[in-house]
Protein backbone atom coordinates (compact mmCIF):
# COMPACT_ATOMS: atom_id res chain seq x y z
CA UNK A 1 0.00 0.00 0.00
CA UNK A 2 2.86 2.19 1.06
CA UNK A 3 4.76 2.07 -2.19
CA UNK A 4 1.63 2.34 -4.47
CA UNK A 5 0.92 5.43 -2.54
CA UNK A 6 4.24 6.72 -3.48
CA UNK A 7 3.70 5.54 -7.29
CA UNK A 8 0.96 7.37 -7.71
CA UNK A 9 2.52 10.54 -6.34
CA UNK A 10 5.48 10.00 -8.50
CA UNK A 11 3.43 9.49 -11.44
CA UNK A 12 1.31 12.66 -10.31
CA UNK A 13 5.20 14.34 -9.84
CA UNK A 14 6.26 13.12 -13.90
CA UNK A 15 3.01 14.66 -14.82
CA UNK A 16 3.43 18.36 -13.33
CA UNK A 17 7.43 18.25 -14.03
CA UNK A 18 6.29 17.72 -17.77
CA UNK A 19 3.40 20.80 -18.07
CA UNK A 20 6.29 22.93 -16.40
CA UNK A 21 9.11 21.61 -18.11
CA UNK A 22 11.20 21.22 -15.03
CA UNK A 23 13.47 18.29 -16.81
CA UNK A 24 15.73 20.23 -17.62
CA UNK A 25 19.00 20.79 -15.22
CA UNK A 26 19.95 23.02 -13.54
CA UNK A 27 16.71 23.36 -11.85
CA UNK A 28 15.50 26.80 -10.94
CA UNK A 29 15.11 27.73 -6.90
CA UNK A 30 11.47 27.57 -7.22
CA UNK A 31 11.33 24.20 -8.26
CA UNK A 32 14.08 22.96 -5.79
CA UNK A 33 11.70 24.43 -3.09
CA UNK A 34 8.37 23.58 -4.54
CA UNK A 35 9.34 19.68 -4.80
CA UNK A 36 11.09 19.70 -1.69
CA UNK A 37 7.65 20.65 0.15
CA UNK A 38 5.73 18.63 -2.25
CA UNK A 39 7.50 15.42 -1.78
CA UNK A 40 7.20 16.00 2.07
CA UNK A 41 3.83 16.29 1.83
CA UNK A 42 4.20 12.76 0.44
CA UNK A 43 6.26 11.48 3.17
CA UNK A 44 3.79 12.35 5.70
CA UNK A 45 0.88 11.15 3.60
CA UNK A 46 3.21 7.81 3.20
CA UNK A 47 3.54 8.08 7.22
CA UNK A 48 -0.50 7.95 7.47
CA UNK A 49 -0.64 4.52 6.06
CA UNK A 50 2.16 2.76 7.93
CA UNK A 51 1.97 -0.89 7.99
CA UNK A 52 2.73 -3.18 10.91
CA UNK A 53 6.14 -5.18 10.57
CA UNK A 54 5.27 -6.42 14.74
CA UNK A 55 2.40 -7.19 16.99
CA UNK A 56 3.42 -3.31 18.25
CA UNK A 57 5.43 -2.07 16.05
CA UNK A 58 4.71 -0.27 12.68
CA UNK A 59 6.58 1.28 9.94
CA UNK A 60 6.22 2.98 6.54
CA UNK A 61 8.74 4.37 3.54
CA UNK A 62 8.60 7.98 4.31
CA UNK A 63 12.41 8.03 4.31
CA UNK A 64 12.39 6.96 0.26
CA UNK A 65 10.55 10.62 -0.32
CA UNK A 66 13.70 11.95 0.86
CA UNK A 67 15.99 9.65 -1.11
CA UNK A 68 14.07 10.43 -4.06
CA UNK A 69 14.20 13.94 -3.92
CA UNK A 70 17.42 14.19 -2.73
CA UNK A 71 18.66 11.71 -5.75
CA UNK A 72 16.75 13.30 -8.74
CA UNK A 73 15.99 17.35 -7.28
CA UNK A 74 19.22 17.92 -5.38
CA UNK A 75 20.10 19.08 -1.94
CA UNK A 76 17.90 21.69 -0.65
CA UNK A 77 14.70 19.38 -1.65
CA UNK A 78 16.02 16.39 0.70
CA UNK A 79 16.90 18.49 3.39
CA UNK A 80 13.16 20.67 3.16
CA UNK A 81 11.83 17.53 2.73
CA UNK A 82 12.80 15.97 5.73
CA UNK A 83 12.39 19.52 7.76
CA UNK A 84 8.61 18.99 6.65
CA UNK A 85 8.39 15.30 7.21
CA UNK A 86 9.83 15.78 10.66
CA UNK A 87 7.71 18.58 11.88
CA UNK A 88 5.00 17.07 10.70
CA UNK A 89 5.25 13.94 12.25
CA UNK A 90 4.89 16.12 15.60
CA UNK A 91 1.64 18.24 14.26
CA UNK A 92 -0.34 15.38 13.44
CA UNK A 93 0.46 13.06 16.00
CA UNK A 94 0.84 15.02 18.85
CA UNK A 95 3.79 15.69 21.43
CA UNK A 96 6.40 12.45 22.93
CA UNK A 97 9.65 11.18 23.88
CA UNK A 98 9.09 8.65 20.82
CA UNK A 99 7.62 11.60 18.41
CA UNK A 100 10.60 13.62 19.15
CA UNK A 101 13.33 10.77 18.39
CA UNK A 102 11.21 9.89 15.00
CA UNK A 103 11.32 14.03 14.52
CA UNK A 104 14.66 14.06 14.59
CA UNK A 105 15.41 10.74 13.16
CA UNK A 106 13.84 12.80 10.00
CA UNK A 107 15.85 15.73 10.49
CA UNK A 108 19.12 13.62 10.05
CA UNK A 109 17.58 11.84 7.15
CA UNK A 110 17.32 15.25 5.60
CA UNK A 111 21.00 16.16 6.17
CA UNK A 112 22.05 13.10 5.34
CA UNK A 113 20.26 12.49 2.18
CA UNK A 114 21.11 16.16 1.24
CA UNK A 115 25.22 15.39 1.89
CA UNK A 116 25.15 12.03 0.09
CA UNK A 117 23.05 14.15 -3.10
CA UNK A 118 26.37 16.42 -3.73
CA UNK A 119 28.31 13.01 -4.52
CA UNK A 120 29.09 12.63 -8.02
CA UNK A 121 27.80 9.13 -7.86
CA UNK A 122 25.34 7.32 -10.07
CA UNK A 123 21.87 8.02 -9.53
CA UNK A 124 21.68 3.87 -9.09
CA UNK A 125 24.28 3.87 -6.14
CA UNK A 126 22.91 7.29 -4.70
CA UNK A 127 19.65 5.58 -3.82
CA UNK A 128 21.17 2.98 -2.29
CA UNK A 129 23.59 4.47 -0.19
CA UNK A 130 20.98 7.02 1.11
CA UNK A 131 18.60 4.18 1.65
CA UNK A 132 21.29 2.42 3.45
CA UNK A 133 22.02 5.43 5.65
CA UNK A 134 18.59 6.38 5.99
CA UNK A 135 18.26 2.39 7.33
CA UNK A 136 21.02 3.17 10.03
CA UNK A 137 19.11 6.35 11.43
CA UNK A 138 15.61 4.18 11.49
CA UNK A 139 17.64 1.62 13.56
CA UNK A 140 19.08 3.78 15.77
CA UNK A 141 15.35 5.07 15.98
CA UNK A 142 14.06 1.52 16.56
CA UNK A 143 16.29 0.66 19.57
CA UNK A 144 15.86 3.94 21.32
CA UNK A 145 12.04 3.68 21.05
CA UNK A 146 11.71 -0.06 21.80
CA UNK A 147 12.28 -1.79 25.23
CA UNK A 148 15.51 -3.91 24.14
CA UNK A 149 17.65 -5.20 21.50
CA UNK A 150 15.85 -8.57 20.72
CA UNK A 151 12.35 -7.11 19.94
CA UNK A 152 14.15 -4.34 17.71
CA UNK A 153 16.29 -7.52 16.03
CA UNK A 154 13.11 -9.57 15.81
CA UNK A 155 11.32 -6.47 13.37
CA UNK A 156 14.22 -4.38 12.00
CA UNK A 157 14.82 -7.13 9.19
CA UNK A 158 11.49 -7.13 7.60
CA UNK A 159 11.71 -3.22 7.57
CA UNK A 160 15.19 -3.48 5.85
CA UNK A 161 14.44 -6.22 3.37
CA UNK A 162 10.72 -4.08 2.39
CA UNK A 163 12.70 -0.76 1.71
CA UNK A 164 15.60 -2.59 0.04
CA UNK A 165 13.37 -3.93 -2.33
CA UNK A 166 11.49 -0.98 -2.38
CA UNK A 167 14.14 1.37 -3.64
CA UNK A 168 14.75 -0.66 -6.42
CA UNK A 169 11.20 -0.51 -7.67
CA UNK A 170 10.89 3.24 -6.97
CA UNK A 171 14.33 3.46 -9.04
CA UNK A 172 13.06 1.65 -11.89
CA UNK A 173 9.76 4.17 -11.69
CA UNK A 174 11.36 6.70 -11.73
CA UNK A 175 14.15 6.18 -14.35
CA UNK A 176 11.07 5.04 -16.47
CA UNK A 177 8.86 8.48 -15.26
CA UNK A 178 12.52 10.71 -16.05
CA UNK A 179 13.61 9.40 -19.25
CA UNK A 180 10.15 9.38 -20.78
CA UNK A 181 9.40 13.46 -19.57
CA UNK A 182 13.36 14.05 -21.40
CA UNK A 183 12.00 12.00 -24.42
CA UNK A 184 8.61 13.50 -25.11
CA UNK A 185 10.48 17.37 -24.26
CA UNK A 186 13.36 16.13 -26.91
CA UNK A 187 10.34 15.24 -29.42
CA UNK A 188 8.14 18.45 -28.69
CA UNK A 189 11.65 20.56 -29.09
CA UNK A 190 12.45 18.49 -32.50
CA UNK A 191 9.26 18.80 -34.11
CA UNK A 192 8.98 22.51 -33.49
CA UNK A 193 12.84 23.23 -34.27
CA UNK A 194 14.86 23.73 -37.46
CA UNK A 195 17.75 21.13 -36.72
CA UNK A 196 20.68 23.77 -38.95
CA UNK A 197 19.48 26.75 -37.11
CA UNK A 198 17.75 26.21 -34.05
CA UNK A 199 14.45 28.39 -35.60
CA UNK A 200 11.96 27.86 -35.76
CA UNK A 201 10.55 25.55 -38.52
CA UNK A 202 7.81 25.35 -40.81
CA UNK A 203 5.63 23.08 -38.61
CA UNK A 204 6.09 25.83 -35.95
CA UNK A 205 5.96 28.85 -37.75
CA UNK A 206 2.52 27.69 -39.12
CA UNK A 207 1.29 26.78 -36.39
CA UNK A 208 2.13 30.31 -34.87
CA UNK A 209 0.46 32.38 -37.75
CA UNK A 210 -2.65 30.56 -37.16
CA UNK A 211 -2.61 31.34 -33.31
CA UNK A 212 -1.47 35.27 -33.79
CA UNK A 213 -4.00 35.22 -36.71
CA UNK A 214 -7.02 34.09 -34.34
CA UNK A 215 -5.04 36.63 -31.54
CA UNK A 216 -4.93 39.70 -34.13
CA UNK A 217 -8.90 39.13 -35.56
CA UNK A 218 -9.81 38.89 -31.16
CA UNK A 219 -8.13 41.41 -30.67
CA UNK A 220 -8.73 43.74 -33.61
CA UNK A 221 -4.92 44.16 -33.67
CA UNK A 222 -2.49 44.25 -36.93
CA UNK A 223 -0.59 41.64 -37.75
CA UNK A 224 2.44 41.50 -39.88
CA UNK A 225 4.59 39.58 -42.11
CA UNK A 226 8.36 39.11 -43.72
CA UNK A 227 9.35 36.30 -45.72
CA UNK A 228 12.88 36.54 -46.39
CA UNK A 229 14.51 34.79 -49.18
CA UNK A 230 18.19 35.10 -50.15
CA UNK A 231 19.74 36.21 -52.98
CA UNK A 232 21.64 33.80 -55.81
CA UNK A 233 22.06 31.23 -52.76
CA UNK A 234 22.94 28.40 -55.31
CA UNK A 235 26.05 30.19 -56.40
CA UNK A 236 27.07 30.06 -52.58
CA UNK A 237 26.62 26.42 -52.74
CA UNK A 238 28.01 25.67 -56.06
CA UNK A 239 31.21 28.19 -55.33
CA UNK A 240 32.21 27.60 -51.66
CA UNK A 241 30.21 24.09 -51.36
CA UNK A 242 27.38 22.88 -49.81
CA UNK A 243 29.02 23.13 -45.78
CA UNK A 244 29.85 27.04 -46.10
CA UNK A 245 26.43 27.23 -47.41
CA UNK A 246 24.65 25.71 -44.13
CA UNK A 247 27.08 27.93 -42.14
CA UNK A 248 25.86 31.30 -44.30
CA UNK A 249 22.34 29.91 -43.13
CA UNK A 250 23.48 29.42 -40.01
CA UNK A 251 24.88 33.43 -39.23
CA UNK A 252 21.72 34.55 -41.09
CA UNK A 253 19.71 33.20 -38.55
CA UNK A 254 21.53 34.85 -36.05
CA UNK A 255 21.00 38.13 -37.58
CA UNK A 256 17.25 37.70 -37.64
CA UNK A 257 17.27 36.95 -34.21
CA UNK A 258 18.89 39.91 -33.25
CA UNK A 259 17.30 42.50 -35.58
CA UNK A 260 13.76 41.13 -34.84
CA UNK A 261 13.09 40.61 -30.92
CA UNK A 262 10.30 39.09 -28.95
CA UNK A 263 7.62 39.01 -29.35
CA UNK A 264 8.47 38.74 -33.37
CA UNK A 265 8.67 34.99 -34.54
CA UNK A 266 11.86 34.40 -36.59
CA UNK A 267 11.38 30.63 -38.42
CA UNK A 268 13.18 29.07 -41.27
CA UNK A 269 10.34 27.88 -43.73
CA UNK A 270 12.71 25.83 -45.40
CA UNK A 271 15.57 26.06 -47.68
CA UNK A 272 17.01 29.50 -47.77
CA UNK A 273 13.67 31.05 -46.77
CA UNK A 274 13.10 32.49 -43.58
CA UNK A 275 9.70 34.39 -42.23
CA UNK A 276 9.99 36.83 -39.48
CA UNK A 277 6.18 37.09 -37.83
CA UNK A 278 5.41 40.42 -36.21
CA UNK A 279 2.56 40.72 -33.86
CA UNK A 280 0.91 44.33 -33.41
CA UNK A 281 2.83 45.08 -36.05
CA UNK A 282 1.77 47.72 -38.75
CA UNK A 283 2.82 48.08 -42.24
CA UNK A 284 4.99 51.00 -41.63
CA UNK A 285 6.84 49.29 -38.76
CA UNK A 286 6.93 45.69 -40.69
CA UNK A 287 8.95 47.61 -43.73
CA UNK A 288 10.91 49.82 -41.57
CA UNK A 289 12.01 46.23 -39.61
CA UNK A 290 12.48 44.40 -42.54
CA UNK A 291 14.67 47.48 -44.28
CA UNK A 292 16.97 46.95 -40.82
CA UNK A 293 17.16 43.67 -41.63
CA UNK A 294 17.95 43.99 -45.65
CA UNK A 295 21.01 46.44 -44.19
CA UNK A 296 22.21 44.42 -41.25
CA UNK A 297 22.56 41.45 -43.54
CA UNK A 298 24.04 43.62 -46.58
CA UNK A 299 26.46 44.74 -44.18
CA UNK A 300 27.40 41.30 -42.25
CA UNK A 301 30.66 39.87 -43.22
CA UNK A 302 30.04 35.93 -43.33
CA UNK A 303 33.41 34.06 -42.53
CA UNK A 304 33.70 30.13 -43.46
CA UNK A 305 37.11 29.07 -41.36
CA UNK A 306 37.06 25.71 -43.03
CA UNK A 307 37.94 27.75 -46.13
CA UNK A 308 39.73 30.73 -44.80
CA UNK A 309 37.01 32.61 -47.03
CA UNK A 310 34.43 35.53 -45.96
CA UNK A 311 31.39 36.52 -47.99
CA UNK A 312 28.59 38.77 -48.55
CA UNK A 313 25.32 38.27 -49.45
CA UNK A 314 21.83 39.98 -49.83
CA UNK A 315 18.43 38.91 -49.03
CA UNK A 316 15.22 40.08 -50.82
CA UNK A 317 12.23 40.35 -48.59
CA UNK A 318 8.14 40.67 -48.87
CA UNK A 319 6.11 42.37 -46.72
CA UNK A 320 2.22 41.94 -45.84
CA UNK A 321 0.13 43.22 -43.17
CA UNK A 322 -3.17 42.77 -41.53
CA UNK A 323 -5.70 43.98 -42.26
CA UNK A 324 -3.89 46.57 -44.47
CA UNK A 325 -3.28 43.79 -47.27
CA UNK A 326 -5.58 40.90 -46.57
CA UNK A 327 -8.89 42.47 -45.83
CA UNK A 328 -11.55 40.37 -44.63
CA UNK A 329 -9.47 37.08 -45.39
CA UNK A 330 -10.34 34.22 -43.34
CA UNK A 331 -7.18 32.43 -42.71
CA UNK A 332 -3.31 33.27 -42.11
CA UNK A 333 -2.46 32.04 -45.14
CA UNK A 334 -3.83 34.70 -47.34
CA UNK A 335 -0.90 36.70 -45.50
CA UNK A 336 1.68 34.47 -46.69
CA UNK A 337 0.20 34.79 -50.02
CA UNK A 338 0.60 38.38 -50.15
CA UNK A 339 3.85 38.67 -48.69
CA UNK A 340 5.47 36.07 -50.97
CA UNK A 341 3.54 38.12 -53.64
CA UNK A 342 5.58 40.76 -52.43
CA UNK A 343 9.30 39.13 -51.99
CA UNK A 344 7.83 37.69 -55.88
CA UNK A 345 7.92 41.49 -56.73
CA UNK A 346 11.20 42.44 -55.19
CA UNK A 347 13.10 39.22 -56.91
CA UNK A 348 12.03 40.59 -60.44
CA UNK A 349 12.47 43.98 -59.57
CA UNK A 350 16.55 43.49 -59.11
CA UNK A 351 17.03 42.06 -55.73
CA UNK A 352 18.46 43.07 -52.53
CA UNK A 353 14.77 44.95 -51.80
CA UNK A 354 12.12 44.98 -49.80
CA UNK A 355 8.72 45.29 -50.80
CA UNK A 356 5.71 45.66 -49.47
CA UNK A 357 2.35 44.01 -50.98
CA UNK A 358 1.23 47.09 -51.99
CA UNK A 359 4.55 48.73 -53.09
CA UNK A 360 8.19 48.74 -53.77
CA UNK A 361 9.95 50.35 -50.91
CA UNK A 362 13.79 50.31 -51.50
CA UNK A 363 16.03 49.20 -53.80
CA UNK A 364 19.82 48.84 -53.91
CA UNK A 365 22.78 47.37 -56.38
CA UNK A 366 23.67 44.11 -55.24
CA UNK A 367 27.04 43.92 -54.01
CA UNK A 368 30.04 41.83 -55.28
CA UNK A 369 30.84 38.14 -53.89
CA UNK A 370 34.25 37.84 -52.87
P1 LIG B 1 17.07 33.59 -55.96
O1 LIG B 1 17.85 34.86 -55.82
O2 LIG B 1 16.12 33.64 -57.11
O3 LIG B 1 16.38 33.23 -54.68
O4 LIG B 1 18.13 32.49 -56.30
P2 LIG B 1 18.61 31.31 -55.40
O5 LIG B 1 19.82 30.71 -56.00
O6 LIG B 1 18.77 31.80 -54.00
O7 LIG B 1 17.36 30.36 -55.41
P3 LIG B 1 17.19 28.89 -55.92
O8 LIG B 1 15.79 28.51 -55.52
O9 LIG B 1 17.56 28.74 -57.35
O10 LIG B 1 18.23 28.07 -55.06
C1 LIG B 1 18.05 27.83 -53.73
C2 LIG B 1 19.25 27.06 -53.28
O11 LIG B 1 19.20 26.85 -51.88
C3 LIG B 1 19.33 25.71 -53.90
C4 LIG B 1 19.66 24.77 -52.79
O12 LIG B 1 20.80 24.01 -53.08
C5 LIG B 1 19.95 25.68 -51.64
N1 LIG B 1 19.57 25.10 -50.37
C6 LIG B 1 18.32 24.77 -49.95
N2 LIG B 1 18.37 24.25 -48.71
C7 LIG B 1 19.67 24.26 -48.33
C8 LIG B 1 20.38 23.84 -47.14
O13 LIG B 1 19.80 23.36 -46.16
N3 LIG B 1 21.74 24.01 -47.13
C9 LIG B 1 22.40 24.55 -48.18
N4 LIG B 1 23.71 24.70 -48.07
N5 LIG B 1 21.76 24.94 -49.30
C10 LIG B 1 20.43 24.79 -49.38
MG1 LIG C 1 17.04 32.48 -52.96
MG1 LIG D 1 14.12 30.39 -52.35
Amino acid sequence: MNICIFVTFLFFSGVLSKKYVIGSRPLSMPVKVNSGLLFGLYGIILMNYSFPVGPHVIADMRHLTVVVVGVYMGWLPALLCGVVIGIGRIALYGWSSAALIACVAMLVVGVLCAYLSTFPWSRLTKMNVMNAACMLVIFITLSLNLENMETVMRYYPTQLVISVIACLFLYLITEHIDSSNMLFAQLEKRASTDHLTQLNNLRQFEWSLHHEWAGAQLHGQELSLLVIDIDHFKLVNDTYGHAAGDEVLRGLGQILLEQARPPAIVSRNGGEEFTVLLPGCSSVLAAATAERIRKAVQAHIFKLPSLQKKLRITVSIGVATHPHDTGIAESGSTLVEQADKALYHAKNSGRNKVCAASQSLHSAPLPAEK
